[in-house]
């Protein structure tokens, strides 16, 4: 991997932040744009923007087969059996809630369904409302210190009554990889359907939807170099047909009467009105971009980076990390004794780095470790060692001036 050339696709690594060169370390948040990805939005709206499935003229035509060969895209890089299991949302949170909110009509009282205590917002929210529409009961899966969860009493949790599993691939807060083969696995066992989470996995290592038998999984292509507002949602075919439409409109029906209307096949089903167009195909750009540089190349430069910056960051004198699983991707949570990490946070913004500092969306972490939030630092495939040693400094100099 050529990093230095690799940083010259993203326009936005040579900005200057209040007089420092950016160091951008929030990609868990959000991730940065190659050029090849911005030039795509900008040929879809200079060439062929116009709406698709629907129109008989060339440019309809030409935006159509490119949005479509996107799902196609998708199905080979997720290794997904059919195209038509590929629904394009905004992203995750609409994944999630699209498959919460079908499940509504199918679950019943004293159903339960499973959450980790690892999750984001995004995975918890939703089924709350769910739970409390159904009056099925939410149960959690524990976490234990070095932020992996307690998969014996995972297996103590599930039952005959247990009709849904959420779980993340990657927790966003720890970087956690978790054991998700084995968790949907025993999910089967008790006929459970088991949606994934992949929006922290799917920037860092490969995955396999077929080999992991997953029921449902969904992710956001703006934490892979894509744009925001666009993602996407896997079903397994049968599922997707026992579940009602999401949102009605255009697009979703094959007729429509004053007296009964009735759906399309999916995967239009799930797609009302007018998609983001630009963003799924912006989207294919990215996945185009990262297959270029390797998903494997990624994955092991990001471990080098990981354990790089988790050694240097342990001599920095009382800095606490969180979360230290063995199987981690490239996050560290951290914290300084007695220096809150808004605090640290705003340093380092004055010395360029973005960081990110709180809770992350994921409060229930932050109460296992009784703390009031982190600061986390995420790196991607365009972080560099030298950006790390720059982050030690810093972070030494705000200890200084806050002590
Ligand atoms: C970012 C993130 C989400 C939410 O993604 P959106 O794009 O905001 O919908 C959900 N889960 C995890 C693990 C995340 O990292």
């Amino acid at each position: 991997m050529d990093i230095e050339k690799i940083r010259k696709d993203f326009p936005i690594l040579s900005r200057k932040i209040k007089g420092n060169d950016l160091i951008y370390f929030d990609n868990a948040a959000t991730s940065q744009t190659p050029i090849q990805v911005i030039n795509k939005i900008s040929e879809y709206y200079s060439k062929y923007n116009s709406n698709i499935h629907r129109g008989v003229h060339f440019l309809s035509q030409e935006a159509t087969s490119e949005y479509e060969l996107v799902r196609e895209k998708i199905k080979n890089h997720f290794n997904i059996a059919k195209k038509k299991e590929v629904i394009f949302t905004s992203g995750t949170t609409h994944g999630i809630n699209l498959i919460a909110s079908g499940y509504s009509n199918i679950l019943q009282k004293g159903d339960e369904i499973i959450v980790s205590n690892l999750e984001h917002h995004s995975n918890i929210v939703p089924l709350q409302m769910l739970a409390e529409k159904t009056s099925s009961i939410l149960k959690v899966i524990p976490m234990n210190l070095s932020g992996d969860l307690d998969l014996k009493a995972y297996k103590k949790l599930l039952n005959n009554k247990t009709k849904l599993v959420f779980v993340n691939h990657v927790s966003n807060s720890l970087g956690t990889i978790n054991p998700i083969k084995e968790i949907i696995k025993e999910a089967h066992i008790h006929d459970a359907k088991v949606l994934i989470d992949g929006a922290q996995s799917a920037p860092h290592f490969k995955t396999d939807l077929i080999d992991l038998n997953a029921d449902f999984y969904v992710t956001s292509a703006h934490k892979l170099c894509g744009p925001t507002g666009i993602g996407f949602l896997y079903g397994k075919e049968v599922l997707l047909n026992e579940l009602p439409p999401y949102q009605g409109g255009g697009e979703m029906i094959s007729e429509v009467t004053f007296e009964k209307t009735s759906y399309a096949d999916l995967p239009h089903k799930f797609e009302a009105g007018t998609p983001n167009i630009s963003g799924v195909i912006a989207f294919g750009a990215a996945l185009d971009y990262l297959n270029g540089i390797g998903l494997k190349e990624i994955e092991n430069y990001e471990n080098e980076l990981l354990k790089y910056a988790t050694r240097k960051l342990k001599e920095v004198k009382g800095l606490r990390i969180f979360g230290e699983a063995k199987n981690k991707i490239s996050v560290i949570s951290f914290n300084i004794e007695s220096i809150h990490p808004y605090d640290l946070g705003s340093i380092l913004d004055k010395m360029g780095i973005a960081v990110r500092t709180g809770q992350h969306c994921a409060q229930p972490v932050m109460d296992f470790y009784q703390i009031p939030g982190t600061v986390r630092v995420s790196f991607s495939f365009y972080n560099t060692k030298k950006e790390i040693d720059f982050l030690i400094l810093a972070i030494n100099k705000a200890i200084k001036m806050l002590s």
